[in-house]
C-alpha cells in the first residue's frame, strides 16, 4: 500500500514522499513550479545515505528544470523526482509504485527517464500512469540533441568573442567523451575544430580522438592545456576555485549540468575574461526534444530541430544582458529565466 505524505518546503509548489513496504518504494517528487505549464524532470534512482541527503537533491534539481524550461521558451515548469535505492536492484513493482506516486499529481509532475534509469523502466512506470515521456518509439535517444544545442550555443559564444562562428583551427578541450560529448566533438571536427579529449575511460577518448582527428590526453591535463574553447561533457563542478585559474580557454561550453560549484565562480570566469554559456542554457537540446512528445500532433523531429535554434538566439541575449548590467553570463540566464516566469505568473494573475 502506497502512502504519500507531503514535505512542505518554503518555495517549492509541492513536495511529496512515497513510501510502500510491499515493494520497498522510498521516493520524494518535487514540483517546483507550475508557472510555465506541467512541471518535466527525470526520474533518479541514487543509493542516498538519507532522505535529507535525496531531498537536497530532488529540491536543487527540480528548481534547474524550472529555469531550464523558462530559458528554452517552453510550456512547461520544473520537477524532478528521486528513487532512494540500489540501481543494481530495480523491479518492476518498485516502477509500478513509482507510476502510482506520478499518478496521484494528476499531470502537474511529468517524469521521464534519468540517471540509473531507463526506457524500459519508463515502460513499466506507464502501466501506471500516461505522464511520461521518453518511451520507446517517440522522441528516442536525446545524447544527439543534446550535443546539437550544445554546438547552438558555441555558435553563439564564438560570435561574441571573436565576431565569427569560424571554428577552423579552434582548439576544443573536451573533458567526457561520452554519448553527448562524443557527437559534440564531431559536430566541431566536421566544421574545422581541433578536438583535444580527455576521459577517465581511455577507450572512450580514443575513440572520439580516432572519429575526429584528435589527440588524447589525462583528464588531470584537460583543464589547464592551451586551447580556444573548454568543453565540460563529464560531471558538474569542474568550474571551481581551484581550475577557474589554470583555463587557457576564452570559452567554456559544454553539456554538463552544474558546471559552477558555486555562483560565485560564475563571476570569477568572467574576471578572467572568460565567456562562459551557462549550462542550463546550452544543454537543453534533449529536454526541447522530449517537450515535443508533448505538442498538439505529437512528436516532428523537424519542429523540435526549429525550437532547438532558439539555444542560439537565448545565447545572444544573455550576451547582451550581461554586457548591459555588467553580470556573469550565469546571473544573467537566472534574470532571463525568472523575467519569464514573472511575466507568465502576472498574466495568469490578471
Ligand atoms: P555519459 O555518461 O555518456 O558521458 C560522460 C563521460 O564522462 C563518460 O565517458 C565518463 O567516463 C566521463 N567522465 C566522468 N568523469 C570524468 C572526469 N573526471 N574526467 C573526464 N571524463 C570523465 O553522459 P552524457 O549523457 O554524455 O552526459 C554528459 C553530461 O551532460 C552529464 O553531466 C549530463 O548530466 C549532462 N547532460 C546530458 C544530457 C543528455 O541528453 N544526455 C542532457 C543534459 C545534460
Amino acid at each position: 500500500m502506497l502512502q504519500i505524505t507531503d514535505i512542505p518546503v518554503e518555495g517549492y509548489e509541492c513536495v511529496k514522499r512515497a513510501i510502500d513496504t510491499q515493494s520497498g518504494l522510498h521516493a520524494i517528487i518535487s514540483v517546483h513550479s507550475t508557472v510555465l505549464g506541467p512541471a518535466l524532470g527525470g526520474m533518479r534512482m541514487w543509493p542516498y545515505e538519507s532522505e535529507t541527503e535525496a531531498l537536497t537533491d530532488v529540491l536543487r534539481l527540480s528548481k534547474g528544470m524550472t529555469y531550464k524550461a523558462a530559458c528554452a521558451g517552453l510550456e512547461l515548469g520544473g520537477g524532478k523526482s528521486v528513487i532512494i535505492g540500489d540501481p543494481a536492484k530495480k523491479t518492476d513493482s518498485l516502477f509500478e509504485s513509482m507510476g502510482e506516486f506520478v499518478e496521484s499529481f494528476g499531470g502537474r509532475y511529468i517524469t521521464a527517464e534519468d540517471v540509473n534509469t531507463k526506457v524500459e523502466d519508463m515502460g513499466v512506470v506507464r502501466r501506471r500512469t500516461e505522464h511520461v515521456v521518453g518511451l520507446e518509439g517517440k522522441s528516442g535517444n536525446p545524447s544527439p540533441y543534446t550535443a546539437w544545442g550544445v554546438f547552438l550555443g558555441l555558435r553563439a559564444a564564438l560570435e561574441e568573442v571573436y565576431g565569427s562562428d569560424d571554428l577552423k583551427d579552434k582548439v576544443v578541450a573536451l573533458e567526457g567523451a561520452g554519448s553527448v560529448g562524443s557527437r559534440y566533438a564531431e559536430l566541431i571536427a566536421e566544421r574545422g575544430g581541433r578536438i583535444v579529449v580527455a576521459d577517465i575511460k581511455e577507450e572512450s577518448a580514443r575513440r572520439v580522438a580516432e572519429a575526429t582527428g584528435g589527440t588524447v590526453v589525462r583528464p588531470e591535463e584537460i583543464r589547464s592545456i592551451p586551447c580556444d574553447i573548454y568543453a565540460p561533457c563529464a560531471l558538474g563542478g569542474s568550474l571551481n576555485d581551484e581550475t577557474i585559474p589554470q583555463l587557457k580557454a576564452r570559452i567554456v561550453c559544454g553539456a554538463a549540468n552544474n558546471q559552477l560549484l558555486e555562483p560565485r565562480h560564475g563571476m570569477a570566469l568572467r574576471e578572467r575574461g572568460i565567456v562562459y554559456g551557462p549550462d542550463y542554457v546550452v544543454n537543453a537540446g534533449g529536454l526541447i526534444n522530449v517537450y515535443n512528445e508533448l505538442v498538439p500532433g505529437g512528436y516532428d523531429e523537424q519542429r523540435a530541430m526549429k525550437m532547438m535554434e532558439k539555444i542560439y538566439t537565448n545565447m545572444k541575449q544573455i550576451f547582451a544582458i550581461s554586457r548591459e548590467e555588467g553580470i556573469c553570463t550565469s546571473v544573467a540566464a537566472d534574470r532571463f529565466a525568472e523575467r519569464r516566469i514573472e511575466s507568465a505568473r502576472t498574466r495568469a494573475e490578471a
